[in-house]
């Protein structure tokens, strides 16, 4: 009767403990996903040992001491049959208490199965139960078992005597006494507070049940071939196709596993032995097993399984343990081989796990020195060798080394230093600080906050927790994932920009039905951009491109004019630079949208703010001292970000935007003379009146039609408004009519909605997190109720006024999958996001576009 599914009667009618057939009633919401998962193996018609399944109900009773009727469980399985009990959750990740073996060994099953498997297997298996039960059942202190040296018969009866010492009674012989104990200590465990906890941090509800499968044992010990091991046909780190697992002769369980050089390779493999050569038709039985298991199931499975004098037995089937590289890698050979839909694959994959897969990775498997930890603050893992300075790192990539920026902190001196090193490590600094942002801008490695180390930086000198001194030109490893650093050069996994990748991705934008654009500054930024197919540029923020060395000064020179036509002289130099930047954007992105914001932030961040500074600008604007220092003082602000900026400087100092326009519009035509005409977007940030938005527009309509009249060339462009004021949002019916677009600025209009600001509230943010103040900081997650209602208003106010006007948002929000459901919702045409963030928002926006059909599919 060891696989056979005749049902006693009074376990058949009782779905609280009920034998797992083909056709009895069994639901993962009732007994958990291991009985059902065992009772698709039985309908496959599987070598499954007969199993009874206890629902979530049974448990919790048992739990509460009211146990069901243990004879009757018992009458299903063969007389004096052992068993085992695994628990079976809702979901496998929330864990359950450990699987107890061998329950029915006893002095006389001892003595029996001795004849049958020899006294030495029986001894251990005995032993094996005797430990378990005390750990887990009579709750005794596992050292007891320490002196306990001997095996078979020697270390039996040690074993027994240990347990009789301890427990004060001797070791239960009655198996429904044992399996009694056993449940009851299952089911408590579930209850504990620490499982509790441990499974909602997995997201369990805190009701959660716990189902139980009571299985009769195959022991894997005897005469023939006897064993167990685990079988799955992918590699867990890869995804890809590769038998992997072991076998151990004369085991049990998992022992397999944990046995190292004793246990065999399942397919033949020069470093060993295997089961393919030992039992080559257990072995093919085995791979049949697991390929239906995949095809059915629709999964790929982990196989437990014993091998039984040459027979196999399914013992159960686990979802494969992977990586999100495997992951991916998984469900879209699911979908080739024709398993599952597209559809199903694209929801199978949690789009933040995307991000791992766009840089390289320390291997997994690779074995970490670590030396020093920190703030994970930008991911993907990189090798190089320590420089202390930005002119070193520039030193080191001109030499072809990759090399690690090692910095106490960073500031805009050191960007140069980051974009040639191929990671950065700061001593100080948290999420939001510039070594991060940059980081993260740049797609580089890098970690902040590292302060466990010494940061010698005069000695030029590392120094490690564990005293380990590292110095300028030694190798280093930053993990960004993983916030660690290591010492050396560990292997690494390269970005799964794959065809697996391409082709997931390529599914996801046939579902999706919201565009995905991308927030680029630089050349670089636009490549990415390109390279994960975002639909466009939503965000060019001009501003950057004036730090650049050559134009900064040119820039101050600008700033310094007294007089409207000093400046447009001034900005007559910078126009060329800024129609070269533009023309490289356009031609990258051949064709898509490229939307260009007008210059933002106060003119004094450009203003030298040290006295060396302060006295070159001196020497190269021919001004004495006093004259510089009298001016930057003036064009202080006591709260900048509320002050001269944006659209604000469009009205007031319009040189300048009429300079950006006029690169903007020649850039065009240089870039579209020989392809399809380019069709610029232009956004001017940071409105609050209809009036500002009418000023602009004429000028910029002036400079291009003086474009046209000089080149003889006509083209077009679009001009929209950045709404990132609440009033812009409130007010969005009277601007939308002049605009082609209206792009959301969510950094702005959570800063100016909250009346927080985006630079100080790091200070006390994560104090109003913790205390509920803030669900979540509202600079990472759309604050949907509050911002989420002006941006509502502003969606509404603008569509009824211009039906045609094409809606955004280009904050940071619009790459986190929450804030993208809402975008959707309230019907954005499209959001824009940095590029590294490009593919989760991808699959993010696929996943609600199919969560939406399925939905409406439901309900219709
Ligand atoms: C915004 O305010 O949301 C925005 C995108 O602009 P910035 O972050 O440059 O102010
Ligand atoms: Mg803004």
């Amino acid at each position: 009767m060891l696989l056979g599914q005749k049902e006693d009667a009074a376990v058949q009618n009782n779905p609280d403990t009920t034998l797992i057939t083909p056709t009895a009633p069994i639901a993962t919401a009732t007994h958990g996903w291991r009985a059902k998962c065992l009772q698709r193996l039985v309908r496959l018609d599987l070598p499954v040992p007969r199993t009874v399944a206890l629902s979530f109900d049974a448990v919790r009773r048992i739990g509460e001491d009211e146990m069901p009727d243990i004879d009757a469980i018992m009458a299903q399985f063969e007389p004096g049959a052992l068993l085992c009990v695994r628990p079976s959750s809702e979901d496998p990740d929330w864990g359950g208490p450990k699987a107890v073996l061998n329950i029915g060994m006893n002095d006389a099953a001892y003595v029996e199965l001795s004849d049958t498997i020899g006294a030495e297997a029986a001894a251990t298996m005995y032993m094996r139960f005797v430990q378990s039960y005390a750990v887990h059942v009579a709750r005794l202190d596992p050292d007891m078992f320490d002196h306990v040296h001997g095996d078979g018969q020697l270390g039996l009866s040690e074993t027994l005597f240990a347990y009789e010492e301890e427990a004060g009674e001797p070791f239960p012989q009655d198996p429904a006494v044992q399996l009694s104990g056993v449940l009851r200590s299952m089911a408590r465990a579930w209850q504990g507070t620490t499982a509790r906890l441990l499974r909602q941090a997995k997201g369990a509800p805190a009701d959660a049940g716990l189902g139980l499968v009571v299985q009769q044992m195959v022991p894997g010990y005897g005469p023939g071939e006897c064993g167990s091991g685990v079988l799955q046909l992918v590699n867990s780190t890869t995804g890809l196709p590769q038998i992997t697992g072991r076998y151990l002769s004369q085991s049990q369980g998992r022992d397999a596993l944990g046995a190292g050089a004793g246990a065999l390779y399942l397919e033949k493999d020069p470093r060993g032995p295997s089961l393919e050569e030992l039992a080559p038709e257990a072995f093919e039985m085995l791979k049949d097993h697991a390929r239906l298991m995949r095809r059915r199931l629709r999964e790929e499975m982990q196989v437990e399984f014993v091998i039984q004098n040459g027979e196999v037995f399914i013992l159960d089937g686990v979802r494969v343990a992977r990586s999100p590289r495997a992951a991916l890698r998984i469900v879209v050979r699911l979908v080739e081989d024709g398993i599952i839909p597209p559809q199903e694959a694209l929801m199978r994959i949690d789009p933040h796990s995307l991000s791992e897969l766009l840089h390289r990775q320390v291997d997994p498997e690779a074995a970490r020195d670590v030396i020093g930890s920190g703030i994970a603050a930008s991911p993907g893992a990189a090798t190089g060798r320590i420089v202390f300075t930005a002119s070193d790192a520039q030193a080191s990539a001109a030499r072809g080394e990759p090399c690690i920026l090692v910095r106490r902190e960073t500031s805009p001196e050191d960007v140069r230093g980051m974009h040639a090193a191929v990671g950065v490590l700061t001593e100080r600094g948290g999420m939001t600080s510039h070594a991060a942002v940059i980081g993260r801008g740049l797609g580089l490695p890098c970690i902040v906050g590292a302060s466990s180390m010494t940061f010698d930086m005069r000695g030029r000198k590392l120094i490690a927790a564990d005293g380990r001194v590292f110095a300028a030109g030694d190798v280093i490893t930053i993990d960004g994932s993983a916030g660690e650093v290591l010492a050396g050069e560990p292997p690494m996994l390269e970005a799964a920009l794959d065809d697996a990748f391409q082709t997931f991705m390529g599914w996801a934008d046939a579902e999706r039905d919201i565009g995905i654009r991308a927030n680029a500054d630089t050349p670089e930024d636009a490549r990415t951009a390109r390279r994960f197919d975002a639909q466009g540029i939503g965000l060019c923020r001009t501003e950057h491109m004036f730090f650049e060395p050559g134009r900064l000064t040119v820039m101050r020179e600008m700033i310094f004019a007294e007089t409207s036509r000093g400046r447009e002289a001034v900005l007559a130099r910078l126009l060329p630079m800024q129609r070269a930047d533009f023309v490289e954007l356009f031609c990258i992105m051949e064709g898509l949208p490229v939307c260009i914001r007008l210059f933002d932030p106060p003119l004094h961040e450009f203003l030298p703010t040290t006295r060396t500074g302060q006295r070159e600008m001196a020497e190269a604007l021919d001004l004495p001292v006093s004259d510089v220092v009298r001016r930057v003082e003036a064009m202080q602000e006591y709260n900048p970000m509320l002050g001269l900026r944006g659209v604000r400087l469009g009205v007031t100092v319009p040189e300048i935007y009429d300079m950006q326009a006029r690169a903007i519009f020649e850039a065009a035509l240089e870039a579209g003379r020989d392809s399809a005409p380019v069709v610029p977007e232009i956004m001017i940030p940071l409105v609050s009146a209809k009036r500002e938005v009418e000023l602009v527009q004429a000028r910029i309509d002036a400079v291009a039609a003086a474009v046209r009249a000089e080149t003889g060339k006509n083209f077009e462009y679009r001009l929209g408004v950045m709404v990132e004021t609440p009033r812009a949002a409130l007010r969005a019916g009277e601007i939308a009519p002049h605009t082609a677009f209206l792009s959301f600025g969510t950094n702005d209009l959570t800063q100016m909605t909250y009346g927080l600001s985006r630079d100080d509230a790091g200070r006390f943010m994560s104090t109003y997190v913790q205390q509920g103040v803030f669900a979540e900081d509202p600079f990472h997650v759309l604050d949907t109720e509050g911002v989420g209602e002006l941006l509502r208003l502003g969606v509404e106010r603008g569509r009824s006024a211009n039906p045609d006007v094409i809606l955004s948002i280009c904050g940071e929000h619009g790459g986190n999958p929450e804030s993208i459901s809402f975008c959707r919702s309230v019907g954005f045409d499209y959001v824009s996001c940095s590029p590294f963030r490009v593919p989760v928002a991808r699959l993010a926006a696929a996943q609600l576009a199919i969560a939406h059909k399925l939905g409406e599919e439901g309900a219709g």
